[in-house]
């Protein structure tokens, strides 16, 4: 369908991956590694395999499926496993999976032997529209999320709806809050567009729309110095909600789920201290509530969220930092918000799930 450069890599959209021979057959690869986990392995690469008319010629490396296993312990495995298989420098790794198989995947391929070439093939929709784009690899330290990790670009992303049919419904949602923010952030047409769409079938024009978002934020900004922590909106809260759900509750949150209930708060505290109209953060409300399950943030959890925003990576000079909506279509960075409107905003969306009936 299209290709987008991003920074010396190609995004290719759904070429069926036909493309990919081409890159194994000119970069002389002395072998190729398929890396997976145990879902991908089983539902992704079979239709990996048709999609390349039963390409046969790499060896298969799994690791177990969730968050909880993107740490150093599981790498060290898998080096070992490169190690074993004896894989030199010149040999290349395929990422096939969510966003955890992409972002291990892309950061034992960029540090094994220093540095050896990757391919991402997200089959999430989250990892899609999210992580297909700049280059971020990393691990989790004792459940910090990507604590360790660097910038390096994968040779090619290659982006296929088809691997979108088996996902389940709350995976497809998780990924939608990013399409959402991006159109709240950049392109107000295209939020307008997604509130008229069916997130259980993304069209590829819309993955292709929020891909290229962040492309252009990220490439105006690769290092994060300044434009692109416009697409941290949302994530402030967010974050801190889902850490604390992920520590507490029996039932975590999906990323997408929290990173929607972060996106209601700050779009509060975009009303209240940037130009965000009544209308308009009543508009993002309605909608957001209307996609994802009744959620309460208990009060009892208010301190030790400040405290977790407190420490959130992006933070400087100690001070949390809000990205902010100016209007839909429009964010600002670097906002600095006080502790009692951050209460507020918690409140505000708390208040749409007390006080009504069951
Ligand atoms: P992310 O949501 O960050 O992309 P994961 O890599 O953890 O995260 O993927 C979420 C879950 O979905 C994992 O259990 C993974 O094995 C599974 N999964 C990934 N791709 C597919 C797919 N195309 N169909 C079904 N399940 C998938
Ligand atoms: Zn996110």
């Amino acid at each position: 369908m299209a290709v987008l450069e991003s920074a010396g890599s190609t995004i290719h959209f759904e070429t069926q991956l036909a493309p990919l021979m081409n890159i194994i057959e000119q970069g002389k690869y002395s072998k190729v590694f398929v890396f997976t986990d145990g879902n991908t392995s089983e539902i992704c690469l079979p239709v990996f395999r048709e999609m390349l008319d039963d390409f046969s010629e790499f060896d298969l490396i799994e690791t177990d499926p969730g968050e909880e296993n993107k740490n150093i312990d599981f790498c060290i495995g898998i080096w070992k496993t490169l190690l074993d298989f004896e894989a030199d420098r010149k040999c290349l790794m395929i990422n096939l999976g969510g966003g955890v198989i992409t972002d291990m995947g892309g950061f034992i391929a960029s540090t094994y032997k220093r540095g050896i070439h990757f391919i991402n093939i997200p089959t999430t929709l989250l990892a899609q529209v999210d992580a297909s784009v700049g280059g971020k690899t990393g691990i989790d330290i004792d459940n910090v999320k990507n604590m360790v990790g660097t910038f390096t670009l994968p040779q090619a992303v290659f982006i296929e709806t088809a691997f979108l049919k088996t996902l389940p419904e709350r995976e497809l949602l998780s990924g939608f809050a990013e399409m959402i923010k991006h159109g709240l952030i950049a392109d107000q047409d295209y939020y307008q567009a997604l509130k008229t769409s069916d997130y259980k079938n993304p069209a590829a024009e819309a993955i292709f729309r929020s891909v290229e978002i962040k492309n252009e934020v990220v490439t105006t900004d690769p290092q994060e110095q300044n434009l692109r922590k416009i697409l941290n909106f949302g994530h402030t809260i967010g974050h801190a909600v889902e850490s604390y759900a992920l520590s507490n509750n029996p039932m975590p949150l999906t990323h997408g789920e929290a990173i929607a209930i972060g996106m209601v708060c700050e779009a509060f505290l975009s009303h209240r201290n940037s130009t965000l109209t009544a209308a308009e953060l009543e508009d993002i409300t309605t909608y957001i509530l209307s996609l994802y399950p009744a959620y309460t943030i208990v009060p009892e959890s208010f301190d030790d969220l400040l405290a977790l925003m407190q420490s959130d990576k992006k933070n400087e000079h100690g001070q949390v930092m809000f990205s902010l909506l100016e209007n839909i279509g429009h964010c600002g960075y670097n906002c600095i918000v006080t502790t009692q409107d951050i209460k507020e905003s918690l409140n505000y969306f708390n208040n749409f799930y007390t006080n009504k009936p069951a």
